[in-house]
């Protein structure tokens, strides 16, 4: 079996799972909106989209114009860009029948010349910052102004009305209810008068604890791709981490007592021990960090990562044991399961004082991705 330097195998049926067990929060009319931005989170953008939608999601959701544009080559879901445009990329979000995130009053106005100019319609989502205080207009009354304006412009369509939490994912949070009430009395009568726009506002960490932030639809990254928005194990909240990131050991060496590895010389055998040698690195987005600060599974054990972590390589300390030298070609688990033995993305973020989301989105393009399927019987693959 040959094996890949640095490997990112994802399980689109977990992605399907996760996406289906959200849905399961949701009352029947709510629907999912699978957030593909980042490449899917570092997933990768296309696969990972197909598994939501077959799971029960029935939008997508990207940040930028040229993620959009990607997505729309292959699917034709409705699809939302979430991030702020140029008249540039307005426009040329218009041309691609993508749904776009607006909030003043102008912008709507150059809404309705770029469709009546295209002959296009224009879905646009009018979005309140009801504290979060990056995209969005804070003024309810301007936000409702931009809104009237939509529905008033004879080429827009004013498709839905948003907001964003800031502390969806802090447990004790009176912020939250401060943004989810200031929301619902700023949307309720939008909604009220216009029943067909679709009212979105929760994110995964929101969908998760809160059913009375769903609305018409939740927006959710994370949760999609079975990590964590809290950071604590998915598997506690019943999502499967898809990705597993792994290498091989490339060579195994013995060292005596005293003897270093690696640049600055941050590690030194204190007993006759084996380093393993992984040609995975902080170019593959395994981070610097994580020098003398992380573990690796090799043959269903658990090992310390040591020494620092190079661009294309790193070193594992696989101990004094004879049988180590055998160990040579073996796969190496970075994140993931081998064994009774497992790592999670949520475990690396700790240790990196980040967040999962950084984990996943920060592997490079050098990490070959791989995708399959696990149904039902572990190690089994369906084709
Ligand atoms: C990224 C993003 C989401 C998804 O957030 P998760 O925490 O990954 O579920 C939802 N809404 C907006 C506006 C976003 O930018």
């Amino acid at each position: 079996m040959s094996l890949p330097r640095a490997q990112a195998r994802v399980d689109l049926a977990a992605i399907e799972r996760n996406c289906m067990r959200l849905r399961g929060e949701l009352k029947g009319e709510t629907q999912l909106c699978a957030v593909v931005k980042a490449n899917g989170y570092g997933h990768g953008v296309l696969p990972c989209a197909r598994a939501a939608l077959k799971g029960g999601a029935s939008w997508l959701a990207v940040a930028s114009l040229e993620e959009a544009r990607e997505v729309r080559q292959a699917l034709d879901t409705r699809l939302l860009i979430m991030g702020p445009l140029c008249a540039d990329e307005l426009e040329q979000a218009l041309g691609l029948n993508v749904e776009v995130v607006l909030w003043r009053e102008r912008h709507v106005q150059r809404a309705q010349q770029l469709a009546a100019a295209a002959g296009v319609r224009a879905r646009v989502h009018i979005k309140l910052d009801s504290g979060m205080g990056r995209l969005g207009c804070k003024d309810p009354q301007e936000a409702s102004r931009a809104a009237a304006a939509a529905i008033a412009a004879s080429d827009v369509d004013l498709a839905g009305v948003m907001t964003h939490f800031a502390t969806a994912d802090e447990p004790a949070g009176e912020f939250f209810k401060e943004q989810l009430e200031r929301f619902s009395s700023w949307a309720q009568p939008i909604k009220r008068s216009h029943p067909q726009l679709v009212v979105h506002a929760a994110n995964s960490a929101a969908t998760l604890r809160c059913p009375r932030a769903h609305f018409d639809m939740v927006r959710c990254g994370i949760a999609i791709y079975g990590l964590d928005p809290f950071g604590e194990d998915p598997l506690e909240r019943r999502l499967e981490p898809a990705l597993e990131l792994s290498s091989r050991v490339a060579e195994v060496k013995r060292y005596q007592p005293g003897e270093s590895a690696g640049y600055g010389r941050r590690f030194f055998a204190e007993r006759e021990t084996h380093l393993a040698v992984l040609p995975i690195g902080y170019g593959d987005g395994w981070r610097r960090g994580l020098s003398n600060n992380a573990q690796v599974l090799i043959g269903g054990r658990s090992y310390p990562l040591v020494g620092t972590i190079s661009m294309d390589s790193l070193t594992v300390d696989l101990g004094p044991a004879a049988d180590a030298v055998s160990m040579c070609g073996s796969e190496a688990v970075l994140i993931g399961k081998q064994g009774t033995q497992r790592i999670t993305a949520e475990q690396v973020a700790r240790a990196l004082d980040t967040i999962n989301y950084e984990v996943t989105c920060g592997l490079t393009p050098r990490v070959t991705r791989v995708y399959d399927r696990h149904d039902g019987v572990e190690g089994v693959d369906a084709p």
